[in-house]
């Protein structure tokens, strides 16, 4: 499981299972993304070490906590620096804002654990002096509000979490997503990118642009299959937590404190998006707020 897999000249990736990647030149190794914790980040820095690589900076595609997890140990460790998109870095220096922004309020601890909350560390924008020459950031904002892939100089693309797996869309139905407009474009963006191979966080490594442009397709038709059953349940107005419901029992989803903050600040967005397209708008009675689907 912890072994460096080689997929460009002087560029790797660990699977753990969130894929992080290596980009060596000479004896200095950059990092892009750092795993969920400190025991991931551990093993790591072991199999760095084995190989005769310093450690010298890290580079964050987004915030989320199973993505920056191993940054505070590795940076204590090395003194690397970390660097995160603008947005991103904001969160990574203080990420209870995480759970914050997911959850919309005061978490309570059942959002504080791991997955959502990882140790603080001290992150950079991509705009600081030192960040790694090498890398080209390529902005692919949706999933998170600064999400970005870095390009290695031998073709190889970094795509964090800027697409999601063909299983996670069929069995999961609605993976995490914060704006579904830039969520779209950058979709299209990703299909005019070019390199020898793609590497998503949560799936198999793809090898060329045609298996690129088929995920690709898979998470387009994901959204609309999203927002086709919002707006087929707000045909009768429907509150916020019914809607939610509606949508757990249409997907095959069981509801818990993380579901219903992850899913429910995805349904959120999904329905600012549709309201600014002219598909659903609220509306306010005895104190409740309503979607409903206009005709
Ligand atoms: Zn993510």
């Amino acid at each position: 499981m912890y072994e460096w897999i080689p997929v460009g000249e002087h560029t790797l990736y660990f699977d753990n299972p969130v894929k992080i990647g290596l980009f060596c030149a000479g004896d200095e190794a950059v990092l892009i993304d750092s795993g969920i914790d400190a025991s991931v980040a551990r093993k790591l820095l072991r199999s760095l070490e084995a190989r005769g690589l310093r450690l010298t900076a890290i580079c964050n595609t987004h915030s989320h906590a199973d993505h920056t997890g191993g940054n505070a140990f590795l940076q204590a460790r090395t003194g690397c620096r970390v660097f995160a998109p603008r947005d991103e870095a904001e969160i990574v220096r203080r990420p209870i804002l995480e759970p914050v922004t997911v959850y919309g309020g005061n978490p309570p601890a059942a959002l504080r654990h791991k997955m959502l909350l990882a140790q603080p560390s001290d992150a950079l924008p991509l705009d600081a002096p030192d960040f790694p020459a090498a890398l080209e950031p390529l902005a692919l904002p949706g999933h998170s509000m600064d999400m970005t892939a870095y390009r290695t100089p031998d073709g190889v693309l970094f795509l964090g979490d800027c697409v999601s797996s063909r299983q996670t869309i069929e069995k999961y139905g609605i993976p995490f997503c914060y704006d579904i407009a830039t969520f779209l474009a950058s979709l299209d963006r990703l299909e005019t990118l070019e390199a020898d191979c793609f590497v998503p966080s949560h799936t198999e490594v793809l090898s060329s642009v045609d298996e690129l442009r088929a995920l690709v397709a898979v998470n387009r038709d994901g959204v609309t299959r999203v927002a086709d059953a919002i707006c087929d349940i707000c045909r009768a107005p429907v509150t916020p937590d019914d809607l939610l419901a509606a949508l757990f029992e249409r997907f095959g989803l069981q509801m818990n404190f993380e579901q219903y903050a992850m899913v429910g600040s995805t349904v959120r967005s999904y329905l600012t998006w549709l309201q600014e397209t002219g598909r659903i708008d609220a509306e306010f009675r005895d104190n409740r707020l309503f979607w409903r689907t206009l005709a």
